[in-house]
């Protein structure tokens, strides 16, 4: 496929191509149960053949793919830079001084920007904008050839057409996908909450005597936003509708909303005992530094603090930032945990014998974000589901959830001077 910009209008400004791999359509790429199908495909650079050279005043770039993967183009500012992302490369083997050979750019960088996500950084030496770019399969081995020429522009013209890109499903900043249009956070403004409706799209969750988890949760989610939004708070949702939305993805969110706390709902099902009542959970010490370690190693640390640039950092660094992170705000996660436990006891609201549990939810994984996920209740227990799909029980589970968060809440400040910023 071809698609050649004729200077007008926003497709040049974006500077977007999107590329349609086998399996997967264009509506796909852009819809996020598609996203999630293709965080298991992974391209590698093929020897030899790749490079970015200059030809007749233009930059030329070249890459032979294992295989086809989604990705887009633009230019950013300060310094002036060429972007490229991709769902997603692997970048092992590709040695930068071999593949940059031009006098138009003066350097090159490579790897994996965030999970799922790879990104190549051109640095110029003058001004240039996106001509043309294709990406070809070849039918029989299933490999794919990315070809991108950059010709000069005006400093200003630069300028017009540089900046991230709005591209549907790959998100702000590029790379968050975020379903809302988000304002600036102001230090002194209202707490920040981001809500996650548990499952959605092609994971339905639970499903018991008709009641899917995931449609239930969303509706719940919205419930309790409506009490917390009452109640003076801020709050966001990780899927406005039935969506598939990565753990991955809902952690990254709480990130790029800087939410003062996250909060996942579920209602599973248990396939023995009789387990019933809502539990609260946080994340499990033990688990955490397993997940320092395999986060580490999969150096996606870009996502793990918010603020903090790690990219230059080494492992070790890494790995005694992230903790220090984790000690400041995994406290505050299982106070926020009991006070919400002691919130839902105060109301009469049927809690399990163990309320308070711990375990290695990944979608509790975010270091800086105080997160604790909640088991509404159980949809193999009749009673629990009789009661979650009753509105009036919903309405009264939503504000003893928001008198628990603003009980934390009040607790939490007056700690805050004593936390490392
Ligand atoms: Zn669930």
């Amino acid at each position: 496929m071809r698609k050649r910009p004729d200077g007008a209008g926003a497709l040049r400004r974006i500077a977007l191509w999107l590329v349609v791999t086998a399996g997967m359509t264009l509506a796909g790429v852009s819809g996020s149960t598609a996203m999630a199908q293709d965080f298991t495909a992974r391209a590698t650079v093929l020897p030899g053949d790749s490079g970015i050279r200059d030809r007749r005043g233009r930059l030329e770039l070249s890459l032979h793919l294992s295989q086809g993967v989604p990705y887009r183009i633009f230019t950013l500012e300060d310094p002036r830079r060429i972007v490229l992302d991709f769902r997603e490369v692997d970048w092992r083997g590709v040695d930068p001084a071999v593949l940059l050979k031009s006098d138009l750019a003066t350097a090159v960088r490579m790897g994996q920007f965030r999970p799922g996500w790879s990104r190549m950084v051109i640095d110029l030496a003058e001004p240039l904008a996106l001509e043309e770019a294709d990406l070809r399969l070849t039918e029989d081995s299933g490999r794919a050839r990315l070809t991108a020429r950059f010709g000069p522009v005006a400093a200003e013209e630069f300028t017009r057409l540089s900046g991230y890109p709005a591209t549907p499903g790959w998100g702000r900043e590029g790379l968050v996908a975020l379903p809302m249009q988000v304002p600036p956070k102001a230090p002194d403004g209202p707490m920040r909450i981001l809500l996650d409706p548990g499952h959605g799209g092609i994971d339905p969750g639970a499903e018991r005597a008709g009641v899917v988890e995931a449609d239930l949760m969303l509706t719940f989610a919205r419930e309790l936003q409506e009490a917390l939004v009452r109640s003076g708070a801020e709050v966001y949702l990780t899927r406005e509708d039935d969506s598939f939305v990565s753990l991955e993805g809902r952690v990254a969110m709480a990130h790029a909303l800087e939410a003062d706390l996250f909060l996942s709902l579920h209602a599973d099902a248990l396939a023995s005992g009789r387990a019933l009542g809502t539990t609260v959970h946080t994340l499990a010490r033990s688990a955490s530094d397993e997940a320092s370690r395999l986060l580490a190693e999969r150096h996606d640390r870009a996502d793990l603090l918010a603020g903090i640039d790690l990219s230059d950092s080494d492992d070790q660094v890494a790995g005694v930032l992230m903790d220090l992170a984790r000690t400041q705000t995994q406290p505050r996660s299982e106070q926020l945990a009991d006070a919400i436990v002691l919130a839902l006891r105060s109301e009469g609201m049927p809690l399990n014998t163990r309320p308070r549990r711990a375990a290695g939810y990944s979608v509790l994984k975010a270091p800086d974000v105080p997160s604790v996920l909640i088991e509404t209740g159980f949809l193999s227990s009749p009673r629990d589901r009789e009661n979650l799909v009753d509105p009036v029980f919903r309405a009264r589970l939503a504000n003893a959830i928001r008198d628990g968060i603003q009980a934390w809440k009040i607790a939490d400040d007056t700690l805050a001077p004593l936390r490392l910023k």
